[in-house]
């Protein structure tokens, strides 16, 4: 069979599927007067996004042929208009920046990348901390038996764990005491993309390593408690269907022990509240996390850093786009950077879709699409385009003398386009929606 021809075939059935969908919403949102703009985003991402990218990393091939990904793109661009509520004629990289939606032939790729970390191991640059295979889990009978908050009088060893987390760096604290006395302290570090939690385990597998290592005579008692002021990582001991890797690294460790001897158990401590053991632990981890001394002896990343940084890479191809497409010149004066973009929450509506665009009811703009013959303003200052309502139509003096007003308290007037939208984001807002397009 030719796999051209299906994958095209797919993609024409999901993007009709997709436009039947999109036109019911369109339908019902004649009726309800609009789905509000969040409420779109939430069909989008739930509804429209999973059909469209449904077996991507199947038929990613598929689209480097231009024809499937207009098809896509157009999918989008229909979804974005009744989103952002935008003129149709708004080009698809403007609606993306209204809306805030990744591209989606970027979102694509995200996609098929997420997919790859989680399913081709061996092949990352950096090794991953992957849940363990299900072949490789012990039988649930020769599994630990993780016992929380049991009460051992005799204990021959206590431990305290703590993980630590900060920019400078991710570390692991322990401290064992034999008696009252301190016998080890132990402290290691973790790529400093590995998480808090994974630092929390590794102090709990330094603990269960140490002690197996610890010298008591073999004949007597041997107990050993382990603090941790993780809750995460106590709950997930106990959970028989967590299956991560420095769980089941802990789980094998506590199932060695016996064969010297050792009982283990666990037990929660609350952090910083004074308990000496966990204060040193805790100060033993964040000396850990800054230190530059210490080797890093853990860079297994946990899939969520995998993913975030999957997820930076597709904002700054988004960006890269962004940069060198041609159009959307009046929407790049406020938004020259789609990170930035990300980092505002705005309520998209008609008016304001008009004025980040440039395609709305203006008189400069029906001039432009040959829909009257004259561009000019009714206030006949000029024609009516978005920089003449915003700073000259006397029409809207009032409403300026305000937005000026608000602007002059932490800035200067005028300010251009990027910095209203930036530093005056509601004021700016406000005096969008003031505006009557209906009078204009
Ligand atoms: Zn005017």
């Amino acid at each position: 069979m030719d796999h051209k021809f299906t994958f095209k075939d797919h993609i024409a059935y999901v993007t009709d599927r997709c436009a039947k969908l999109i036109h019911g919403l369109s339908r019902a949102a004649k009726v309800t007067w609009g789905i509000k703009h969040e409420a779109m985003k939430t069909i989008y991402k739930s509804a429209i996004l999973p059909l469209l990218l449904y077996g991507a990393p199947v038929w990613i091939e598929a689209m480097k042929h231009e024809y499937n990904r207009r098809k896509y793109i157009k999918i989008q661009r229909m979804i974005n208009i009744l989103t952002a509520k935008a003129f149709r004629t708004t080009s698809n990289e403007a609606l993306c920046i209204l809306t805030g939606l990744t591209p989606i032939i970027i979102k694509k790729e995200e996609v098929v990348r997420l997919y790859n970390a989680r399913k081709i191991r061996g092949s990352q640059p950096q090794e991953i901390d992957y849940a363990v295979d299900y072949k490789n889990w012990p039988h649930p009978a020769d599994g630990a038996f993780i016992i929380e908050g049991e009460d051992t009088k005799e204990l021959t060893v206590l431990a305290y764990t703590d993980g630590s987390k900060s920019r400078l760096g991710v570390g692991s604290g322990t401290v064992i005491y034999k008696g009252n006395k301190i016998a080890t302290q132990i402290t290691t570090r973790s790529d400093s993309k590995c998480s808090n939690n994974q630092a929390e385990e590794n102090a709990i597998i330094k603990v269960l390593e140490a002690t197996a290592t610890l010298n008591i005579p073999e004949n007597n008692l041997r107990t050993a408690k382990v603090y941790t002021d993780s809750r995460v990582t106590l709950d997930s001991l106990q959970n028989p269907r967590n299956h991560a890797y420095l769980i089941k690294e802990i789980r094998k460790t506590v199932a060695t022990l016996p064969e010297s001897n050792w009982k283990i158990t666990f037990s929660w401590v609350k952090a910083h509240a004074g308990i000496p053991g966990n204060k040193k632990a805790d100060k033993l981890a964040k000396e850990a996390a800054r230190s530059r001394l210490i080797d890093i002896t853990y860079s297994r990343l946990p899939l969520s850093s995998v993913h975030h940084d999957i997820q930076l890479d597709s904002i700054k191809r988004w960006q890269k786009e962004w940069q060198t497409c041609t159009k959307a010149q009046k929407t790049k004066q406020y938004f020259p950077s789609a990170e930035e973009r990300l980092k505002k929450k705005i309520i998209i509506t008609q008016n304001v879709a008009a004025m980040l665009t440039g395609h709305g009811r203006t008189t400069a703009y029906l001039h432009w699409f040959k829909i009257s013959d004259n561009a000019q303003c009714i206030c006949v200052q000029g024609d009516q385009m978005v920089e003449h309502l915003i700073y000259d139509c006397i029409l809207l003096e009032t409403q300026r003398s305000t937005l000026r007003m608000n602007v002059t308290k932490n800035g200067q007037w005028p300010a251009d386009k990027h910095e209203l939208i930036t530093k005056h984001q509601k004021h700016l807002i406000d005096y969008i929606e003031s505006i009557d397009f209906d009078k204009l």
